[in-house]
């Protein structure tokens, strides 16, 4: 069953489907593609010697599988005091939609084993009077929802202490804290999800060109697109070659942006990135390991992108398990981890100066953060790991460099340039190329981001498409069902988990 990933085959030079970049957006959209159409070709082109070694790659990423269940950047507080639970239903659902994908792909015996996934308690954490209150009513909003109904409460540190001790072992006693705890969280390798979605493509016959990095996207008159590709081995053979594809999925994660430009759709036009880079903590010191099992999310700091909220996490990675800490943000110009310097540069166009000086002049507080983030001494970036766990000594500790994020910006009219965190799919309007920017919530949202891409792209086949999607994802059965409203659906995507 699990037969290598190849690079053996020769360049086919004309495709049906041409996926650049073997992240989990790729992976994603080829596997759906190769069930859904078995006969078409489709062709993966990775510049780096393997998949999923940028973003997708386990520590690269924190792992979170993403529902919503931890973090509180989902839940925001209305200037009434209400908490708005919108976001936190819609990601949960986009995360149990995900899982019914690879649920089926299990049962119907295209993909093998679940080691990706591993069932993670999802916890909140906070201190102080005021954060103790907020996630009090953040917790008695989303309980009413029947996706949040198992969610838990205290703020008596016993029952934290039982939860995850590492928390309270060495704490102020004076000090006020609560938490939430949702049992059914999940943390995710999606390095091996990824390679495993590949897996599944190549064994259906798709080509997977490793070392192939694409440099030029050029619309022929036939409506088909040609890409040039860079060997990185200097294959003589295979030096300057090109391949035709009638449609392209731009999956170079941090890569898009540029793609998406040198391909000239007009739909790029005013779009810019900001890159983000990041740094964890990491331990794989048994007897700290053995004392924790969940991934705890706190409070971001005043000025901190979303993405940045501390957490103390476990997680399984190739069989082991580790606990990590961070992320630690900080700034370099590139836009991917294994990219150029330039990266930022070289997107600099005419039609997204404004958008990037605008987003740029309305996000001082950001830049502010950043610059206090990469100029923080190694002391103050460890006081933070004792603010959730006071016993943490640095000796157990080592700094991991994590993935580059780059963030959207656009032009919104009557706005003017805008910083974004989440991801947005560009596509051209004939549909023939399609690209992900961003990079929140991620990897966990994968399968509905790629299902956007097959209704936008391949609208005349959507409709023809639905029924089997829908035996493979019981939840996008029917008008207006949800997830929530299909406790059987439900049920079955927790099955994934707990195999
Ligand atoms: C610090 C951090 C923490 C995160 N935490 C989480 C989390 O907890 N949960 C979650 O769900 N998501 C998380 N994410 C987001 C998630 O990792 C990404 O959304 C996801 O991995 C992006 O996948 P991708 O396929 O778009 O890009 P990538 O995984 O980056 O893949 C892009 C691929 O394209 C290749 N490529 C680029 N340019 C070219 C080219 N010109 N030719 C050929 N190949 C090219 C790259 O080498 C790379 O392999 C996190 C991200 C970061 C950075």
């Amino acid at each position: 069953m699990n037969l290598p990933r190849t690079t053996e085959k020769p360049l086919a030079t004309d495709v049906d489907v041409a996926l650049i970049g073997g992240g989990i957006m790729s992976a994603t959209l080829g596997a759906l593609l190769s069930v859904l159409e078995p006969s078409w070709r489709i062709g993966i082109y990775e510049r780096l010697d393997e998949v999923a070694q940028e973003s997708s790659s386990p520590w690269n990423n924190a792992g979170t599988g993403h529902a919503a269940l931890c973090e509180l950047n989902y839940t925001p507080e209305r200037k009434d005091g209400s908490v708005d639970i919108s976001k936190a239903v819609k990601i949960n659902e986009q995360f149990q939609t995900s899982r019914e994908f690879w649920n089926h792909l299990l049962t119907a015996g295209l993909m093998e084993g679940t080691d990706f996934i591993n069932v993670t308690p999802h916890m909140t954490f906070v201190r102080g009077e005021k954060n103790v209150d907020y996630l009090r009513r953040r917790w008695e909003t989303l309980r009413e929802h029947p996706l949040f109904e198992d969610l838990e409460f205290t703020d008596d540190r016993a029952v934290i202490a039982e939860w995850a001790p590492l928390l309270t072992t060495g704490r102020d006693a004076d000090e006020p804290v609560a938490a939430t705890r949702a049992a059914a969280g999940t943390d995710v390798d999606f390095g091996a999800l990824t390679r495993k979605l590949i897996d599944l493509q190549v064994r259906q016959g798709a080509d997977l060109h490793t070392n192939h990095e694409v440099t030029g996207l050029k619309k022929l008159r036939d409506g088909r697109w040609r890409l040039s590709l860079r060997d990185r081995t200097w294959n003589a053979e295979t030096r300057g070659r090109t391949v035709t594809a009638r449609f392209v999925f731009v999956g170079a994660g941090g890569g898009a942006l540029p793609l998406l430009q040198a391909a000239g759709i007009k739909e790029i036009r005013g779009y810019g990135g900001f890159p983000i880079s990041g740094e964890f903590l990491r331990t794989s010191n048994p007897d700290v390991v053995a004392e924790h099992n969940a991934k705890v999310y706190g409070k971001a700091e005043v000025g901190a992108p979303p993405m940045s909220v501390p957490h103390l996490d476990t997680r399984v990675v190739d069989g082991q398990s580790y606990l990590m800490f961070g992320p630690y943000a900080g700034f370099s110009p590139k836009y991917l981890k294994k990219g150029k310097y330039l990266g930022l540069i070289t997107s600099l166009r005419a039609h997204n100066l404004f958008s990037m000086l605008g987003a740029g002049l309305k996000n001082l507080d950001l830049t502010q953060y950043l610059v206090g983030q990469v100029a923080a001494a190694p002391e103050t970036k460890f006081y933070e790991l004792q603010k959730f766990m006071p016993t943490a000594k640095p000796g157990d500790w080592e700094k991991i460099t994590a993935g580059q994020r780059v963030q959207v910006i656009k032009w919104v009219k009557g706005k003017g340039g805008v910083l974004e965190f989440g991801t947005e799919v560009i596509a051209a309007q004939d549909g023939s190329i399609a690209g992900l920017l961003g990079a929140s919530p991620g990897a966990s949202t994968a399968v509905s981001a790629m299902l956007g891409v097959l209704e936008r792209c391949f609208a005349d086949r959507y409709d023809g498409w639905r029924p089997q999607l829908a035996t493979m994802m019981p939840s996008l059965a029917g008008e207006g069902s949800s997830i929530a409203d299909d406790a059987a659906a439900l049920a079955r995507t927790e099955r994934v988990a707990a195999r």
